[in-house]
């Protein structure tokens, strides 16, 4: 293969970028994917956005936590305004767990694929060891590897409800997993899709677990994946320490203002508004996919998005691609092959969905 000879900026980069960073295969967000649809349903976003304003003034600097949202948060969640942090959505909360509490070159982190994928391209980009513990075939935890893996694991992410495969990881497990890594390594549990199954929140376990961590997020059930505000839920020694290595003003003035206002009592049954429609679609969504033969399996999902098994996915996501309806292939992960992502949008979507594989 002919190779073209690097410019004198790309030998600068070859010289003087961290080594890690020059091998990184970024994350594949579905907005770099791209696509061109009028349908899509490829992110877990919600399909409409809620109005919200901005009624700061903007000359001055945004407070580092700003009040409204603390308080208003951990009332939402149940717990102390000390224990809560705000973020830069979930994902920023990812990479402050790694920077407080893994050494590059010396610590590791855990997690068990088929999930979500920030896990791993964050301890990538700060040059931290993965280890990567597959789930059993029912996507529960491998408590036995995990256990055989854990030396010099400081931290552990695990997804529940888990994306992309929409199950909740048995709490009992987790409880093990808990247990297991006391007093060596932080388990963090990822429930950015918990309002759709609020019953299965852990934040009443904090009290048992110093070494528990919930994240979540605005971008799902509240329909603001746009706003980028997430949340850690941890004791209030951990969440001091995260503010150790939190950038000084994550959050934008217009960003703390509208996360305020979609906390309001109105703004939080609007959300559990949502998550009743967007329940009722997925059960229709997956009563119609159930009578496709091209679908192996419809497994069962807690969130707003459901995973499918096809006796052969590409061409079903290639023509419903072509077609303007753009999901998620995710045949690429462990365990996953001939699997396809698809969020739950409106009522019409889910439609447009059936309606399109009907004519491929
Ligand atoms: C969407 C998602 C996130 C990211 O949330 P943001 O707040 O938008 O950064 C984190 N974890 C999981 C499992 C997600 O699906």
């Amino acid at each position: 293969m002919a190779t073209t000879p690097l410019n004198d900026t790309e030998q600068l980069i070859r010289k003087l970028a961290r080594e890690n960073i020059q091998k990184l295969t970024p994350y594949l967000s579905a907005r770099r994917l791209g696509g061109n649809g009028d349908v899509w349903l490829n992110a877990n976003e919600y399909p409409t956005s809620p109005t919200l304003k901005v009624v700061s003034d903007l000359n001055r600097y945004p407070e580092c936590q700003p009040k409204a949202v603390i308080e208003r948060y951990a009332s939402y969640a149940g717990v102390n305004p000390d224990e809560v942090l705000v973020s830069r959505g979930a994902d920023e909360s990812i990479e402050l767990l790694l920077r407080a509490f893994c050494e590059p070159g010396k610590d590791a982190v855990l997690f068990c694929p088929p999930t979500y994928g920030m896990y791993s391209v964050s301890a990538e980009t700060f040059g931290i060891e993965r280890k990567t513990i597959t789930a059993k075939q029912d996507w529960q935890l491998d408590l036995n590897a995990i256990k055989a893996n854990l030396d010099s694991v400081k931290l552990i992410y695990v997804c529940s409800p888990n994306n992309p495969t929409g199950n909740i990881v048995n709490p009992d497990d987790i409880k093990a997993l808990l247990e297991l890594a006391e007093g060596r390594a932080m388990v963090a549990i990822d429930e950015a899709y918990i309002e759709f199954c609020p019953e299965h929140n852990k934040t009443s376990w904090l009290k048992d677990y110093p070494n528990l961590v919930i994240l979540r997020t605005l971008s799902k059930a509240f329909a603001l994946a746009g706003l980028r505000c997430g949340f850690t839920i941890a004791r209030a020694e951990i969440i001091e320490l995260l503010l150790k290595v939190i950038a000084p003003y994550p959050l934008a003035v217009p960003v703390a203002d509208m996360a305020a206002e979609a906390l309001l009592p109105e703004g939080i049954s609007t959300m559990m508004k949502r998550v009743e429609s967007i329940r009722k679609s997925r059960a229709w969504l997956v009563e119609n996919l159930k009578q496709d033969a091209r679908v192996v399996e419809v497994y069962p999902s807690e969130t707003n998005y459901i995973l499918v098994r096809f006796k052969d996915a590409a061409p079903v996501f290639k023509g419903l691609w072509d077609a303007g309806v753009i999901i998620r292939d995710q045949s690429k992960q462990v365990g996953l092959d001939n699997c396809l992502r698809i969020t739950i949008g409106t009522q019409q979507e889910c439609e447009a969905v059936v309606h399109t594989l009907n004519q491929i």
